[in-house]
């Protein structure tokens, strides 16, 4: 499988994942237009996309569905709380192409997907992982934290697109009202640089070659600091580094990834 980061961050996330004649997102959070647009850099027109995995509700997760499935009849799947907590603008209509996921493994094309909870404060909180020919990619954002039962499942992927916000200080100074300080700290905000790079310390294993580093937030944390923070936690814990990390961008697409 092939994976592309095409925009990450709180402005919008939206990730392509493909194999041979197969193509899926995870989540659609630029507009339907920058959507299509994004996608024609990667030589994909929108027709050529199977379906788009929405892990929740907030709109830099969501804001192109409605128009990407209402107009451009692509299926979405999400789970049945998030869809009803979606905003009026963000919820698609068209039924037949709205397909209600829960968590555990799925058989969707090509694909064995695995949606499972995390920890966030919206209705429901999916992350997932794709597995095709023995090859894993694991996909977490918009966490808390990640409870100690998902380990062993996500453990030793090839891939991981994993969720460095914050760094903690820079949100204690960021003037942000208390009340949204505390809701980014908390178990159900977001993970923090060390956080993640704690977790995926415990995860990563001989298969894995990719760490992509993702929805940092643009005011509370820098793409040398995230690394950095991610590197020094990895020696400390002595992480053989065998794989690359990569930040990912708002405004960019990455490199195209093959498993
Ligand atoms: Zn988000
Ligand atoms: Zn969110």
């Amino acid at each position: 499988m092939r994976f592309t980061v095409l925009a990450s961050g709180s402005k919008g996330n939206t990730t392509l994942i493909q194999t041979q004649g197969s193509k899926y997102l995870i989540d659609a959070g630029l507009s339907a237009k920058k959507t299509i647009e994004v996608l024609l850099e990667q030589k994909t027109t929108i027709d050529e996309i199977s379906g788009i995995f929405i892990t929740h509700e907030h709109g830099d997760h969501v804001s192109g569905i409605r128009v990407l499935c209402d107009r451009y009849g692509v299926p979405i799947y999400i789970h049945e709380k998030t869809y009803a907590a979606l905003k009026r603008n963000h919820r698609p209509t068209k039924m037949e192409r709205v397909f209600f996921i829960e968590s555990g493994r799925h058989q969707v094309g090509p694909f064995e997907v695995e949606a499972f909870p995390l920890s966030h404060d919206v209705a429901y909180m999916l992350g997932y992982s794709f597995h095709l020919a023995e090859k894993k990619l694991v996909y977490v954002t918009d966490s808390g934290y990640v409870n100690q039962q998902l380990h062993e499942k996500l453990s030793n992927a090839d891939a991981y697109i994993f969720e460095t916000n914050h760094d903690p200080e820079m949100v204690r100074m960021s003037g942000y009202p208390f009340s949204v300080q505390q809701r980014i700290l908390s178990d159900r905000g977001h993970l923090s640089n060390e956080d993640s790079a704690m977790t995926l310390a415990k995860l990563i294993g001989p298969k894995t070659q990719h760490v992509i580093l993702a929805h940092l937030s643009a005011e509370n944390n820098t793409p040398e600091l995230a690394k950095l923070t991610v590197e020094q936690v990895f020696q400390r814990m002595e992480v053989a580094e065998t794989f690359q990390i990569t930040i990912a961008k708002q405004t960019k697409s990455l490199p195209t990834y093959q498993l």
